[in-house]
């Protein structure tokens, strides 16, 4: 059965458009399961009707033409009831609805099963039989795993327009818009310029070329560089080979041969297709069917054709520019690393879409430190087409807009003035304390590792650096920076900002921040090697940091050191050790250094319960919401699927953070917050009514944060947080608190969102 379910899917998958999507299925479904019907109904919005889109079995002439209502017949009770429905004698149900047309009165059985992706109900896939006999259990688990793979397949469909002929899907559905996660606020328009990771065939465009023999050449060059490569390997592993090992390096050069792969593929190239274009089709093509085939031998050629297409795809790539960029921009992406962000030319960088990650991922927060718009969790973006159009970036309500009609992008170019003018206003403010109206003062300081923050940091007055992240200028390198290297950054870092504090992080990679020379390959990466686990197994890496630290801050003694990812005592102690051993190799080479403050990262939720314990062994605590929500609630911070499960008022996190700040009273610990929450100007005045005295926050958040506070009276909030404490649920918990501080003046920055305000306009 799985055999069959996986080409079934391969076949539905490779289809060229949905319709025919629909027919394969339908077929291969009534053969598969021995059954005298198959058929799709698809759920119609706008006219809220069934439409019987393909059956094999049925009337052909009723396709189309038989539509049902949507709790009409046995397919509408299927739908209502959201599962699946399995009769002997279908026409003896009270539901049973006959329709001449189709010709169904010969079929005694029925199984319905509904077609469900991300909750929202698209369907119903039907199977009959003439036989009065209900269908076995495996035949249901059968078809309810077909429907679940064909959601998938006909969502896309509805999102990119290519339903459009057949009368079918939600009013506006041929709006190419799309909505994700809004990652960093703001809006931004702007030519839309893909980013393809270099080697990765799937997503590779097609182009028209208008150098048909230019792009020959290149094929050819490719081919004449991937055959001399395999030639090296080859020779070079020679003696190591068996006879059969040594014969898969003739199946290649077959392969590379015109009447092989490569024929096919210059064929496709004189029809007008350019080169990457040609080769990732007839790759694709050719992976297909060796996927598609049940002997497991061929299956495994589908690696071999995969490794060749990849291996020339990166010759023809290796040439390629990738950032020439001339106008204003939106970065688009399958999945957009912080380090790809920061190689594009910033000047031309307007907005970012990233298909896959969330507001939590280290790209979104580089995105925020940048201040520009960002949208991420659009698995349905169908990137290959998009390089070129116009596309606008609304990071408040998380939408994505392609090709906007004019009107529309006048209303969008409005919102970017009307930010522009609310950013002025908050500046007014940039030199004022961040005291709040009954008298505390809020220490507001900043998070860092790009230059820009640097800058931004310096004028807007904060308190310092609560957080350095130092493993993003290590990302932005080829190989991890010699100590020298380190001590120039560090130093810079430090000299900007003395007298103020600067605490800088050591190295915290793992998860989704990954070195491009160091790669960490595990099945769970955010539970795995990360952080202090990384750092104390490579002494010879982190003492490195910790001398070159210690270096940067002679005489400036604005230095403090924080450890991240901490779990245990024992991870505090050895850090500790090697610091102090880093600090007396560095007084012994004659640098006049200070024993800087040391601090923990309380993000694993382990720490929270061992406060007085590490109390005794640092001098500082910040806590990493980031992570720790992540962590708490078991949801991946990059997964967009449990996206709105990640929440920043889950009244655990709260909860959490109430005796993070009391512990830390208790054990005399300076503590402070330095994950994103502290950005968000609600979250911030909540924070700060648990004791929270010290925030560290991207720049682009501080001026909206620091508003806030000002308009406070912390006792008034107190009683606020104790209102909340008697709440269970995460959206009600915000909507209550957002609505409370909107009543007491501060709806300019809570919620600030102008998407809001002109909903019904566009
Ligand atoms: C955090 O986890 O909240 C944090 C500040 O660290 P990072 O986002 O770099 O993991
Ligand atoms: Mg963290």
């Amino acid at each position: 059965m799985l055999e069959t379910l996986r080409r079934i899917v391969q076949e539905v998958n490779s289809a060229p458009n949905l319709e025919s999507a629909l027919e394969v299925l339908v077929s291969q479904v009534r053969d598969t399961m021995n059954a005298e019907v198959a058929s799709i109904y698809l759920l119609d919005y706008s006219q809220k009707r069934y439409i019987l889109m393909a059956s094999k079995g049925l009337n052909p002439a009723s396709i189309r033409e038989v539509s049902l209502e949507i709790s009409e017949g046995l397919v509408g009770l299927v739908g209502v009831r959201e599962e699946p429905l399995n009769l002997e004698n279908a026409s003896a149900h009270p539901k049973f609805r006959y329709f001449a047309s189709t010709g169904e009165e010969r079929f005694q059985s029925f199984l319905g099963v509904p077609i469900i992706h991300q909750r929202k109900l698209l369907g119903v896939l039907v199977t009959q039989r003439i036989e009065q006999k209900r269908f076995d259990q495996s035949e249901e688990a059968f078809l309810i795993t077909i429907s679940a793979q064909l959601a998938g397949v006909i969502a896309a469909a509805e999102a990119t327009g290519a339903i459009t002929g057949m009368n079918l899907g939600s009013e506006d559905k041929y709006v190419s818009r799309f909505t994700g996660i809004g990652c960093a606020q703001g809006v931004a328009l702007g030519t839309a310029w893909v980013h393809r990771p270099k080697a990765q065939l799937s997503n590779v465009p097609d182009k028209v070329t208008a150098d048909i023999e230019g792009e020959l050449v290149k094929m050819d060059n490719a081919v004449a560089d991937v055959h001399d490569e395999l030639a090296a390997i080859a020779a070079k592993i020679a003696t190591s080979l068996s006879p059969q090992e040594h014969a898969l390096f003739d199946v290649y050069a077959q392969m590379l041969q015109d009447q092989g792969l490569v024929g096919e593929i210059k064929l496709r190239i004189q029809a007008g297709n350019w080169a990457e274009g040609a080769l990732r089709f007839v790759i694709e093509r050719h992976i297909k069917q060796f996927e598609g085939m049940d002997h497991p031998y061929f299956r495994e050629r589908a690696l071999d054709v995969k490794d060749l297409g990849i291996r020339m795809l990166a010759k023809l790539q290796a040439k390629a520019d990738n950032f020439i960029v001339t106008q204003p921009s939106i970065l688009v992406g399958e999945e957009i690393t912080a380090s790809v962000l920061m190689d594009f030319p910033s000047e031309y960088l307007k907005g970012v879409i990233s298909i896959r990650g969330t507001a939590n991922s280290h790209m979104a927060i580089v995105a925020r430190a940048l201040g520009v718009p960002c949208v991420m969790g659009l698995s349905l973006l169908p990137i290959r087409t998009l390089g070129g159009c116009f596309a606008i970036v609304d990071g408040y309500r998380g939408e994505v807009i392609i090709n906007p009609s004019v009107d529309l992008k006048r209303i969008y170019e409005s919102i970017v003035l009307t930010d522009a003018e609310l950013n002025v206003n908050l500046l007014s403010e940039q030199d004022e304390p961040c005291t709040t109206l009954n008298g505390v003062d809020i220490s507001l300081l900043v998070n860092t590792g790009i230059s820009t923050d640097v800058a931004l940091a310096k004028d807007r007055c904060t308190a310092g650096v609560g957080l350095y992240r130092t493993e993003i200028p290590f990302m932005a390198r080829e190989r991890f920076p010699s100590e020298q290297e380190q001590v120039e950054f560090y130093r810079h870092q430090l000299a900007e900002f003395a007298p103020r504090p600067v605490t800088m992080r050591t190295l915290d990679i793992g998860g989704d921040k990954m070195l491009p020379y160091f790669p960490i390959i595990e099945d769970n990466p955010f539970l795995g090697w990360r952080g202090i686990r990384v750092t104390l197994d490579h002494p010879e890496i982190f003492m490195v940091q910790l001398r070159a630290m210690l270096k940067a801050s002679v005489n400036l003694n604005n230095l403090r050191i924080l450890l991240p990812m901490i779990g245990n005592v024992f991870e505090i102690e050895e850090s500790l050790h090697l610091i102090h051993r880093a600090y007396l190799e560095v007084q012994e080479e004659g640098f006049n250094v200070q024993m800087p403050p040391i601090g923990v990262m309380i993000e694993i939720p382990a720490a929270i319960y061992q406060i007085g314990s590490f109390a005794q062994r640092v001098d500082f605590l910040s806590v990493g919401t980031n992570d720790l929500t992540q962590y708490l609630l078991a949801v991946d911070r990059n997964n967009s699927r449990v996206a709105d499960l990640y929440h920043g008022y889950h009244p655990a996190v709260l909860q959490a953070l109430k005796s993070i700040v009391k512990d830390a009273e208790k054990h005399r610990i300076e503590v402070s917050v330095c994950g994103e929450m502290a950005g968000d100007p609600a979250l911030a005045v909540l924070l700060a009514a648990m004791g929270y005295r010290s925030l560290s926050l991207s720049i682009a958040h501080l001026l909206r944060v620091k508003w806030a506070l000002r308009r406070v009276d912390l006792q008034q909030m107190e009683k606020l947080l104790e209102e909340i404490d008697s709440m269970d649920n995460a959206e009600v918990i915000r909507s209550y608190v957002e609505y409370s501080l909107c009543q007491s003046g501060l709806d300019q920055v809570i919620r600030f969102n102008p998407g809001v305000r002109i909903s019904n306009e566009i």
